[in-house]
């Protein structure tokens, strides 16, 4: 999935937070025991033998199922005194781990001869077990039942804690993943949805096989109304069964009387009803004007990652791959997309046509499923062996050609660079006018936003630049994610980390005009931001939770997973080596799931024959902790000292942590800067490390091109050698490598490391300075500065900053022109340098947009604004009371999308509290502005002090409604959370953030981005605090 924003380097700054939940947090019925316990153990992902490797904490959940009876009364003791939080159970631990004289007499985990203290504890423990069971037992509602506690014996002493289905039967199963004894091997989907009503019928069949002997089916589903369903065991007979359902875990289950047995096959057909989703997600309705004025309605589905369960009836986890035949009924005067081509279509008798697709040729994960049921018009070309499409709707027809172009070239790169082939026959993408995230990768059938997807022939390569990374990227996951797949979310980074990677390095290849060079890097800065946080996790990281689900689509999953590939490319000797074992790892796993350590092993092999480098030993310090590494160097003639500590920005410096990393340090040197062949590498492993250069230098640049994801600091000598370097001679380094500079200067302020005074230092060699990364970072850094300084209220300050940032960039400002510009990296520049000065009121700057903006207005469409000039022209517009008006016009009847994003961008800059108000209702509503717009509407806005008030107030009052649209932890959130709050630094704004968040209970207040928020606004407040002086005497 791509996460969506053209503006991706906004993508890298997410939200997080630490707070692990247990698997119960939303398990009204289980979880006030679970709960009290602190110590409570989070649910590790199930061995593929539910039977033998339950963890501990959920065997007591499912005993009395017949089938995960403990066998050893500690462990009964034990567990249970979890759930009721008596802490002697640590010491009976202790006791086992440390092989203590009680271990040794009786065998390990069993209280059957205990000690006398053992046995009295066991005893107390029981007394006080039963009390609670019975007392349970009798309240209302209680979970205990009697078929809870139908096998009391004396080695058992809680029975069954596991919950209700909706018609009040035990529901046999309390955990978030699903038991492994059923697997499902091919589905039969049948849907018939009905567009006036907005609701479908479907017929679900499932072909299982039993590899363990089990009780029960458990599987997903959500807001389904099942009104048949029957099962057949081999080749007996159907009959009917009753389906359970579990609806705060969205499972479904059939008990069975008779065990199935293990190595049987099975049958279960489910018919049911249900609504579209009237959210993004499941099968969901989307509508849009056509030319003619009317309403034309859709449906589409997006899965990922938990919503093919509103779909149909399914095992929705990654690991349970299966094949798909599908079959959709609709009205003649519509069409149908699956995934696979269409294999025929027939008239049904109540007048409507039956499309049936081939069965899926290649087993797939249902979050990849996809169907759709619209009017749109295709494009197509052949490309090798497969039929490349592009629909939109009939309209937008003409934006389509860039699309089938990119995607050709693409597909032909992606098929030699795998050494596989495209699997299936057919490769649809689509741009559905409803859409919240950037993209979807369903194999064959890949959905995209309007935005994402359709350009015009006369577009800017800028704009173009846009649509072909989100289509590299959905097609690099036709690989990574589609043909091989993550176990389990936990390792999300392998599907994201590495399509994000590919997005940029097939883009190098593929397109080099369109100069993705700059975007990546400036992604890795956002990424380092983020992941610099304590509330950052580890790439690979446990998920226990929904909410946990939707909170790994973050810049760890993406950005960070794509810059640690970077540097592990680039500390390959030779350059065909990570090729190789990714080429290794993808044969080997086609159609399988795995987890990190497979590909590290994958690379490792590859690696052994010609490079003696252990990938696995080096890349798990990478994946395996959060955070990364500051490297502090220091150079005494040729001698240089390298240390290592993490990089962690904490608001009150107590946290420490022992983390170390594998770092391939890479440096140049005065005498050889710029060419790769200039780049040598030292392996820094250990705390610290010494190694010798060949003759003395005047300085070391580390972290070549920043192409290592780690920060550097060079001592008072060593920045202030590297800043007088570049004031002789700005061309002594790469633009990478100067960029990388300007950002780890204001990082390591930010740490507390650096006094704010060298980083002004660092600036005086900014006269010389033209390179876009350069120039765009040092700007966002100081124009971050400004709009905080704005938001506390310092207006004498804010203007002496806003001064300053003019001043600085003035001379390079003066140079742009407001001409057509063909050149990617020249377009980035000028939209930066323009948009900063027209958004500081620059008068030349206001005056030229607003002349442009009135030309535009009077051509009545035909005049064009250059690509990237119309974000500045139309936000000089919005800002205008004469002009928002005209503006909001054009917005509403504009049909070229990534145009119509920037309209309403420059309708969310107003200043004016009205149309503030109207704009985010309208949004809400989705009237006039779709809801999927909404979190662009709300960081706009939050540029600007005045704006930000109206959408914080916005957000306290409209939370539920916000979270019913966008799941809790879901991207669209954390951007929402990240923009109200980021640019905060006082204590009340703190106490305002945390006292909402925290009264929203389980309504949100657990998620990485509320901690996220909390901590940013505290740094910024410890920064602020320590540099207003020195603001003050230097502005
Ligand atoms: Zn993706």
């Amino acid at each position: 999935m791509d996460l969506f924003d053209s503006n991706s380097s906004e993508r890298a700054s997410l939200p997080r937070n630490m707070i692990e939940n247990s698997m119960f947090e939303e398990e009204p019925d289980v979880v006030d025991l679970a709960k009290d316990s602190t110590a409570f153990p989070t649910f590790p992902a199930l061995e593929p033998d539910e039977v033998t490797y339950e963890p501990r904490s959920s065997r007591l959940l499912v005993r009395g199922l017949g089938e995960n009876d403990m066998d050893d009364d500690e462990e009964d003791c034990e567990s249970s005194a979890r759930l009721l939080g008596m802490s002697f159970m640590n010491r009976s631990s202790a006791h086992r781990s440390n092989s203590s004289p009680y271990t040794r007499q009786a065998p390990p985990r069993s209280c059957s001869r205990p000690s006398s203290r053992t046995i009295v504890v066991c005893v107390l423990f029981l007394v006080i077990v039963a009390s609670m069971t019975m007392v349970l037992y009798f309240l209302p509602g209680c979970t205990f039942t009697k078929a809870g506690c139908r096998k009391p014996n004396k080695t058992s002493p809680i029975e069954t804690v596991y919950p209700i289905s909706t018609n009040g039967e035990l529901f046999p199963w309390a955990q978030l993943r699903l038991p492994q004894s059923i697997k499902p091997l091919s589905y039969d989907l049948t849907l018939n949805p009905d567009l006036d009503k907005m609701t479908f019928t479907g017929r679900t069949v499932i072909n299982m096989s039993i590899l363990h002997s089990t009780n029960r089916i458990v599987f997903h589903g959500a807001n389904l109304n099942i009104t048949k369903a029957t099962f057949k065991l081999g080749d007996g007979q159907a009959s009917d069964v009753t389906v359970l359902e579990y609806k705060p875990r969205q499972q479904l289950a059939v008990n069975f009387s008779e065990e199935l047995k293990a190595g049987q096959y099975c049958v279960l057909t489910m018919e049911y009803s249900a609504n579209f989703s009237n959210t993004y997600d499941g099968f969901y309705n989307s509508s849009y004007t056509d030319k003619d004025g009317n309403k034309r309605v859709l449906a589409a589905t997006q899965f990922e990652p938990l919503s093919a369960r509103k779909a149909f009836p399914c095992f929705d986890e990654p690991a349970f791959k299966a094949t798909f035949l599908i079959k959709i009924s609709r009205k003649k005067a519509y069409m149908t997309l699956s995934n696979m081509p269409k294999a025929k279509s027939t008239n049904l008798s109540n007048g409507l046509v039956q499309d049936e697709f081939e069965k899926t040729s290649v087993n797939m994960s249902t979050y990849l499923v996809a169907f759709i049921v619209a009017d749109f018009t295709p494009i197509t070309k052949n490309v090798s062996e497969t039929q490349v499409s592009v629909y939109s709707v009939p309209e937008k027809h003409g934006h389509t050609e860039y699309a089938l172009t990119i995607t050709s070239k693409l597909l032909e790169f992606y098929n030699n660079f795998f050494d596989i082939n495209y699997p299936l026959k057919k490769l649809d993408l689509v741009a559905i006018p409803d859409f919240l995230a950037g993209a979807m990768e369903n194999w064959g059938l890949i959905t995209f936003r309007e935005t994402t997807l359709l350009v015009g022939k006369e577009s800017s390569l800028l704009e173009k630049q846009v649509v072909a990374s989100v289509i590299a990227h959905e097609l690099a996951h036709q690989w990574f994610g589609n043909l091989v797949t993550m176990r389990w979310w936990n390792d999300l980074w392998l599907n994201e980390g590495f399509a994000t990677y590919m997005e940029y390095m097939s883009l190098q290849e593929v397109s080099p005009d369109l100069e993705t060079g700059n975007l990546f890097l400036s992604v890795r800065f956002r990424a380092l931001d983020k992941d610099a946080l304590n509330s950052s996790h580890a790439v690979s990281t446990d998920v226990n939770t929904t909410e946990q689900v939707e909170e790994m689509f973050d810049s760890v999953s993406y950005e960070k997973g794509a810059s640690i590939l970077l540097m592990l490319n680039a500390s390959f000797p030779g350059d065909q080596q990570f090729r190789k074992g990714i080429i290794e790892y993808l044969k080997q796993f086609s159609g399988l799931n795995t987890d990190t350590d497979d590909l590290w092993n994958s690379l490792t092999q590859t690696d052994k024959s010609t490079h003696h480098m252990n990938v696995s030993q080096m890349m798990t310090s990478w994946t395996s902790q959060k955070g990364f590494p500051l490297v502090t160097v220091n150079l005494m003639g040729n001698q240089v000292t390298l240390t290592q500590e993490h990089f962690l920005l904490t608001s009150d410096n107590t946290t420490h942590t022992s983390s170390l990393w594998n770092i391939p340090v890479t440096y140049v040197n005065d005498s050889c800067s710029l060419a790769p062949e200039c780049r040598q590498v030292f392996t820094l492993k250990n705390k610290s490390d010494t190694f010798k250069l060949s003759k003395n230098v005047t300085w070391l640049k580390l972290n070549y091109k920043n192409t290592g994801f780690y920060i550097v600091d060079y001592g008072k000598d060593g920045w202030s050698a590297l800043t007088k370097a570049l004031k002789t001679n700005v061309s002594v380094l790469t633009y990478e490598d100067r960029a990388s500079l300007i950002h780890n200067i204001f990082a390591l302020s930010r740490l507390g490391r650096v006094p704010f005074r060298q980083v002004l230092n660092l600036q005086d060699y900014f006269s010389a300075e033209t390179e876009t990364s350069p120039v765009t970072e040092a700007l966002l850094q100081f124009n971050n500065i400004y709009r905080q300084l704005e938001k506390r209220q310092e207006s004498n300050l804010a203007s002496r900053m806003k001064n300053f940032i003019m001043k600085t960039f003035h001379n390079l400002t003066a140079e742009q022109t407001w001409e057509e510009e063909e050149n990617v990296s020249k377009q980035e520049l000028r939209s930066a340098l323009l948009e900063m000065a027209c958004s500081l009121n620059e008068e030349n700057c206001i005056q030229l947009a607003t002349s442009l903006f009135k030309k535009y207005m009077e051509s009545n469409g035909t005049l064009r604004i250059p690509g990237d000039l119309q974000q500045t022209v139309f936000t000089v517009a919005g800002q205008s009371d004469e002009t928002w008006d005209a503006l909001f016009d054009m917005y509403v009847h504009a049909t070229y999308d990534s145009e119509k994003r920037k309209m309403l961008k420059g309708l969310a800059s107003t200043q004016n509290p009205q149309r503030l108000v109207q704009i985010l209702s309208f949004g809400l509503r989705g009237s006039h502005i779709q809801t999927q717009e909404l979190p662009l509407v709300i960081s706009t806005m939050c540029q600007s002090f005045a704006g930000c008030l109206f959408a914080w107030d916005f957000i306290q009052e409209n939370w539920d409604r916000l979270i019913e649209k966008f799941p809790i932890g879901s991207f669209a959130i954390q951007t929402i959370i990240k923009s109200v709050t980021s640019q905060s630094s006082t204590q009340a704004q703190l106490n305002k953030v945390q006292a909402f968040f925290s009264g929203l209970k389980e309504r949100g207040s657990q998620m990485r981005s509320v901690q996220e928020a909390l901590e940013t606004i505290k740094l910024n407040q410890r920064w602020m605090d320590r540099n207003l002086p020195t603001l003050r005497r230097w502005l």
